[in-house]
C-alpha cells in the first residue's frame, strides 16, 4: 500500500483528500504546517507527498528545497506533488525547478489529484521486464532506458527524472517532429491543460546539459531529434 502524505493547513482540503485517498486504497496521513510536515516526509515513511505552498511556518517551496537537500537519497527523491494558487506561473516554475514532480491548481478536481498520484508511483515502479534494454543512440547522446544512464559524447550527464522522460521519448521518436502537446502526452501520460509551454523548459535543461542542436525546435511543430 502506498503511503502518502498530505501537508496543508487548510483542514477542509486535507480531510477531503485524505478521505479519499483512503478510499483509493492509499495509507495517507497529514501535516497541518510546513514544519511538522518536513519532518514527517524527512522521516521516509512515504512514497509521495501532496505539498500545499501557502502554509504557516516554512511555505511549500522551502519544505521541498530542504527535502530535496536530504542527506538520505530515497529521503530526497520522494515524489512530491505541489498544490498551488491558480495563476501563480512563479510558484508553478520555482517548484519544478526545485525538484516538484507535478503541481495541481487549486481548486482541483479530485480526479485530476488521483490521476497524477497515479502516474507518478507507476513511474517509480521498477522497469517493467519487456521494456527494450537497447540503448538508444542520436548525436552524441547514448541513452540506456534500463540503467537510465545518460552519455553526452562520451561524458556520463545528470538528468532529472522528467528530462530523462522527456528526452527518451524524443529519442524514441528520431526523425519525427514532435508537437508539444504530443510531448507532454507522451512523455508524462498527461495534459497540463494548455500549459504545453512546461516543455520548452524543460528542452532548455536538456540543452543546457547537452548542446544547443541536440534538441531541434521545428518552428510552428515543436520538438525533434535527428541524425
Ligand atoms: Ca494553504
Amino acid at each position: 500500500m502506498s503511503r502518502i502524505l498530505i501537508v496543508e493547513d487548510e483542514e477542509k482540503i486535507a480531510r477531503f483528500v485524505e478521505l479519499e485517498l483512503a478510499h483509493e486504497g492509499y495509507d495517507a496521513e497529514k501535516a497541518a504546517d510546513g514544519r511538522t510536515g518536513l519532518e514527517m516526509a524527512e522521516s521516509g515513511r512515504f512514497d509521495l507527498v501532496i505539498l500545499d505552498i501557502m502554509l504557516p511556518g516554512l511555505s511549500g517551496i522551502e519544505v521541498l528545497r530542504r527535502l530535496r537537500k536530504n542527506d538520505s537519497p530515497a529521503v530526497a527523491d520522494t515524489p512530491v506533488i505541489l498544490l498551488t494558487a491558480r495563476d501563480s506561473v512563479t510558484d508553478k516554475v520555482s517548484g519544478l525547478d526545485m525538484g516538484a514532480n507535478d503541481y495541481v491548481t487549486k481548486p482541483f478536481q479530485i480526479e485530476e489529484l488521483l490521476a497524477r498520484i497515479r502516474v507518478i508511483l507507476r513511474q517509480r515502479r521498477p522497469a517493467e521486464p519487456e521494456e527494450s534494454s537497447d540503448e538508444l543512440q542520436c548525436c552524441g547522446v547514448v541513452l540506456n532506458p534500463q540503467s537510465r544512464e545518460v552519455t553526452y559524447n562520451g561524458s556520463p550527464i545528470e538528468l532529472t527524472n522528467r528530462e530523462f522522460i522527456l528526452l527518451k521519448t524524443l529519442m524514441e521518436n528520431r526523425n519525427v517532429a514532435m508537437s508539444r502537446e504530443k510531448l507532454l502526452c507522451e512523455a508524462w501520460g498527461y495534459d497540463y491543460f494548455g500549459e504545453t509551454n512546461i516543455i520548452d523548459v524543460y528542452v532548455r535543461y536538456i540543452r543546457h546539459k547537452t548542446a544547443d542542436d541536440v534538441i531541434k525546435t521545428i518552428r510552428g511543430v515543436g520538438y525533434m531529434i535527428s541524425d
